[in-house]
């Protein structure tokens, strides 16, 4: 059961999608911010591992360098445990996750669990040149090893196999707000607040954006 939210402007569970190259990471800290929630990106928490060395790291570490998919069992106990963390009882905003449908079952189950469900699902359209463009860019100026062309090109095409579909299943749910990510950074955040405030939701600190 759904206990009715008195908070709704911060309460906001969110996903945000969007192929690599979207500007889906910054979108997303920019609007966990200005909810007051957590952004919860798998791939900067496998990132982090892997530099850590830790021993998750190092059993994901090939995988992620290849551009393939880790896991699904491993990557939704990993989220898992960070939803449980307190900081996201009142919502979160994830990102890079759910990423084909088997996670999406991880994850309806999780909330239904919890009692809880999604709010939204923020669909950031780029095409696909503009998505090349920005990862070749990204690659060269942060040095990023798992953004070679080859990888990059893998990871775009498991984007379109494996995670686009998914956004059927939230279209079919009424979930799914698409946002045209072509602009500037603000022209961009602007286009979320507004899609967002349609339904109703409203971030506590709209400043931070
Ligand atoms: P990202 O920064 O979101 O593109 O993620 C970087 C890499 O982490 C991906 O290429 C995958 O190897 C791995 N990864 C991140 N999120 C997931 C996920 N939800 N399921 C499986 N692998 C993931």
């Amino acid at each position: 059961m759904t206990v009715p939210d008195t908070a709704s402007t911060t309460h906001a569970r969110l996903l945000i999608v969007g192929p690599q190259g979207s500007g889906k990471g910054t979108q997303g800290i920019v609007v966990a911010d200005a909810f007051g929630i957590p952004q919860v990106a798998t791939g900067d928490i496998f990132r982090a591992n892997v530099s850590g060395g830790t021993p998750l790291g190092k059993r994901v570490q090939a995988i992620i360098e290849a551009g393939d998919l880790v896991p699904d069992e491993l990557t939704s106990e990993l989220v898992r445990d960070r939803l449980g963390q307190p900081d996201a009882a009142a919502g979160f905003l994830l990102d890079g996750y759910p990423r084909n449908r088997g996670q999406v079952a991880d994850l309806d189950a999780f909330l239904a669990g919890r009692g809880e469900a999604l709010d939204a699902v923020i669909e950031l359209a780029v095409p696909r040149a503009e998505s090349i463009a920005r990862l070749t860019q990204r690659a060269i100026e942060q040095g990023r090893t798992d953004d070679t062309e080859e990888v990059i090109s893998n990871r775009l095409a498991i984007y379109e196999r494996e995670t686009a579909p998914i956004l059927d299943g939230y279209r079919a749910r009424g979930l799914v707000v698409r946002i045209d990510g072509v602009g500037t950074l603000a022209q961009v955040t602007e286009r979320i607040f507004a899609a967002l405030a349609v339904r109703g939701m409203v971030p506590a600190h709209p400043g931070a954006a």
